[in-house]
C-alpha cells in the first residue's frame, strides 16, 4: 500500500539540505512538502488565535494557513504528517529576539506539539502525526524525535 505523507517544516535556506536528506530518509513514495519560514509556527499561532479572547481580530492572518493545510490533508488523502523545527531558526530569532538560542529551540519544540494538537483538533481522521527537531549543538547534530 502506498502511503501519502506531508512534511511541514521551515523553508529557510539554512536548513534546506538537512530537510531534504531527512525527507529522502523517510522512504515515502508520495511525499508532499509545505516549507515556509518558521514552519509549524503558523499552525501554533493559529491554535492560539482560535483559543484566545481576541479571536476575531487574530484569525485573519493565521487561519488561512491552517485551513489550507487541513483541506490539503483531507483532499490529498494524506495518511502521515511529519512536523519539523530546527535549531538556529531565523524566524524564531525574529519572533523572540530576547530569548537565548536554547529557549528559542524549546519554544519551537512546544510549537510542534501545539501544531499537532491543532491538526488533530480539526482533522480527526486518524492521520499519523510525527514531530522532529533538528539540533545542531552538542556531539551529534541531527534530527531528534519528539513524538
Ligand atoms: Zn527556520
Amino acid at each position: 500500500m502506498t502511503v501519502r505523507a506531508l512534511l511541514i517544516g521551515c523553508g529557510e535556506p539554512a536548513i534546506h539540505a538537512e530537510t531534504e536528506s531527512f525527507a529522502e530518509s523517510l522512504g515515502v513514495e508520495h511525499l508532499e512538502r509545505v516549507l515556509m519560514p518558521g514552519g509549524c509556527w503558523w499552525l501554533a499561532e493559529a491554535a492560539s488565535a482560535t483559543s484566545g479572547r481576541f479571536r476575531r481580530a487574530l484569525l485573519g492572518e493565521h487561519v488561512p494557513v491552517r485551513d489550507a493545510l487541513v483541506r490539503f490533508i483531507a483532499h490529498s488523502r494524506i495518511e502521515r504528517v511529519v512536523l519539523l523545527a530546527h535549531e538556529g531558526c531565523d524566524w524564531y530569532r525574529h519572533q523572540h529576539p530576547g530569548a537565548t538560542e536554547g529557549a528559542r529551540l524549546k519554544i519551537a519544540g512546544e510549537d510542534i506539539f501545539t501544531a499537532r494538537d491543532e491538526l488533530r483538533h480539526i482533522d480527526n481522521s486518524g492521520v499519523q502525526i510525527e514531530g522532529r527537531v533538528y539540533v545542531r549543538s552538542g556531539s551529534h547534530a541531527g534530527w531528534r524525535d519528539l513524538f
